[in-house]
């Protein structure tokens, strides 16, 4: 183990990263038959661990997987990866594939015990980058699978939006099915319109319900903001006065151009800001 290594969680077991190794028959590896959280990290800190909590059992519960054990134990590991890791800020993943088997179609029997592996990364996340900066994004068609509301590991396809973003110089993807924005990449997608309204894509199975999207929602209703949860284009966003993500790492992250067209006058908006102020106030301010 060299001096910078971290301590990761396998399957029961706390080890240097370069020792944790998962069995070539995970089925989270052959099947991507995995499903994962991603918690923030603030001050050692985690933002809203319990909504994270309530969409892993959703998860679950629609995979059929088992629960592999209780929320305070799985809060008891998060905690003490975070210490023992001595992460400020960042992130802790969390994956939990359905066990090891034979390569089979049919899932194997259910007293086969599931694989938890969490890991932190240490990363700005107040003071970030591209929240500072703000991001530019591109459109492309949504390929992927039709249950966006589990959520599985799974990314092949939000990966190669990410990466074909990059290649043009552009930061994210803005998946579009049937002519209406779904999600970005990893992160949900919204609009604000000349009138001040919040529009953002309701929940079904075309998009992860995310847990930063519940907070911000909330709390800008709280805050006296129009919520209206509907589909929109990409013509419209363009002719928006704000665009906007949300995330449990970028929470609420400002998108100044698509496709190259620059959103109202090309800067960080009033809305974003705001909204990003007040997540960071509630959210963060009541991290466990
Ligand atoms: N949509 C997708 C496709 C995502 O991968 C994510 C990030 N996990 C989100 C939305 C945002 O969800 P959350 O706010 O829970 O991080």
């Amino acid at each position: 183990m060299t001096a910078s290594e971290r301590i990761v969680y396998v399957d029961g077991h706390y080890c240097p990263e370069s020792e944790g190794k998962v069995s070539i028959f995970d089925r989270g590896y052959l099947f991507a038959d995995a499903i994962y959280e991603v918690t923030c990290v603030i001050g050692g800190k985690l933002v809203d661990f319990d909504g994270h909590m309530v969409r892993l059992q959703r998860s679950l519960k629609e995979l059929d997987m088992p629960v592999p054990m209780s929320n305070e134990d799985l809060l008891a590991i998060h905690r003490k990866l975070v210490a023992d890791n001595n992460v400020d800020e960042g992130l802790i993943y969390m994956q939990i594939s359905r066990g090891n088997a034979d390569r089979d179609f049919n899932f194997p029997s259910k007293d086969t015990p599931p694989v938890v592996v969490m890991f932190t990364q240490a990363r700005p996340v107040l003071e970030s980058p591209l929240a500072k900066r703000g991001l530019k994004v591109i459109s492309l068609p949504d390929m992927r699978w039709g249950r966006r509301d589990i959520k599985t590991v799974q990314l092949l396809y939000p990966s190669m939006a990410k990466n074909a973003a990059n290649e043009v110089g552009a930061d994210d993807a803005w998946l579009v099915q049937d002519g209406f924005v779904t999600e970005a990449s990893s992160a949900n997608a919204y609009i604000v319109t000349t009138d001040g309204k919040i529009v953002t894509r309701s929940l079904s199975t075309d998009i992860l319900h995310g847990i930063t999207r519940a907070a911000v929602l909330r709390f800008a209703q709280e805050a006296g903001y129009v919520l209206e949860e509907r589909s929109f284009t990409i013509a419209e966003a363009l002719e928006a006065q704000e665009a906007l993500i949300t995330s449990a790492t970028s929470f609420v992250t400002s998108v100044l151009s698509i496709d190259g067209q620059m959103i109202g006058d090309g800067k960080i908006g009033p809305v974003s800001s705001r909204l990003r102020e007040i997540y960071i106030d509630k959210a963060v301010g009541a991290r466990i």
